[in-house]
């Protein structure tokens, strides 16, 4: 299995889209899936239709049981073939102060996910906006980070400080953490989106995808993106052309493991 983080620490990026998107191709390429809302905000799981307050079971449960818990019977169906969501519930917020005085509860995600490793082909990762334990915990647990990122001045600095965070987790955990920017919401028509995206391909060479996910209102209708048949457009197909260089990029040795 591997497990792919979406995360960016500033909100609005187009991060639960993104891991949404990925997922479904993912998912329509035959593969397992299953989808993590790590986001105490909960969209990706409201996108499902899935209520939140009270939610029955989902990835708090992750953390209440150190991460013993079967990821599987956390997860519940959607009308995605082969895709898979454990839903956000609202404690989630709670847990960035029992963090610091509960050991162990750093790596929780990744226990369960490890546990998890026959069920799945791929575990997607949505992350909270924050740097906290919750995106802490999935990008010590991810075989891949994909930052998804606005194509404006501002957003190059909240990269910046994404990909600190990257190599902050990286230097502990001992084992690289493979990182692809996806340009998000972008406008060909303004001039500092075109050359926010030249200054990410300078910067970040070789880690940006050679495309951009273009501005399209149909990606901003979740019972679209969440419905059993493909979504159409050129959001959606410029995502499916994102996974495939997603996939291109992917180191052979990790796909078994
Ligand atoms: P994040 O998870 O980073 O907060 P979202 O994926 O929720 O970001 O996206 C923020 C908002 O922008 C949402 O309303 C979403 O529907 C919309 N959105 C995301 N990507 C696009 C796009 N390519 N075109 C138009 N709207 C988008
Ligand atoms: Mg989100």
């Amino acid at each position: 299995m591997q497990t792919w983080a979406i995360a960016n620490q500033k909100g609005g990026v187009g991060k639960t889209t993104t891991s949404l998107c990925l997922a479904r191709g993912l998912a329509a390429d035959g593969a397992r899936v299953v989808l993590v809302d790590l986001d105490p905000h909960a969209s990706l799981t409201r996108a499902f239709g899935v209520p939140t307050d009270p939610a029955p079971s989902g990835s708090h449960d992750l953390f209440n049981t150190g991460g013993s818990v079967e990821l599987r019977s956390l997860a519940r169906g959607t009308a995605i073939d082969g895709l898979l969501l454990v839903a956000a519930q609202p404690a989630l917020a709670t847990l960035e102060r029992r963090g610091a005085t509960q050991p162990g509860l750093g790596l929780s995600i990744g226990r369960a996910l490890h546990a998890a490793r026959a069920h799945f082909d791929y575990a997607v990762l949505d992350c909270p906006p924050t740097l906290g334990l919750l995106m802490v915990n999935a990008l010590a647990a991810a075989d891949r980070l994909v930052v998804p990122t606005q194509t404006d001045p501002l957003a190059l600095h909240g990269l910046a400080d994404m990909l600190r965070t990257a190599d902050m987790v990286e230097r502990s955990r001992r084992r690289p953490l493979p990182r692809h920017i996806l340009p998000t919401l972008y406008d060909r028509r303004t001039r500092s989106g075109v050359q926010s995206l030249e200054r990410l391909h300078d910067l970040y060479e070789g880690h940006v995808w050679p495309k951009a996910i273009p501005m399209d209102t149909r990606l901003r209708d979740p019972a679209t993106l969440t419905a059993s048949e493909e979504p159409g457009g050129r959001g959606a197909d410029a995502y499916r052309s994102a996974l495939n260089w997603l996939l291109a990029a992917m180191p052979r040795q990790q796909e078994a493991a």
